[in-house]
């Protein structure tokens, strides 16, 4: 299946591995549900201190 990446170094939306610009590796800009977890937990780390 393929999802959706982004460039880092120009933002150019791709669905490529690298980027047909820049050449550069792309990033998938929303990682699902993983990270929504991580930065919940972050957020109350945050807070406490
Ligand atoms: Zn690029």
């Amino acid at each position: 299946m393929l999802s959706i990446k982004k460039c880092k170094k120009c933002g150019k939306y791709t669905l490529m591995e690298y980027c047909n610009i820049c050449k550069e590796k792309t990033i998938t800009p929303h990682p699902p549900k993983f990270s929504l977890e991580k930065e919940l937990k972050y957020e109350k780390y945050k807070r406490k201190n």
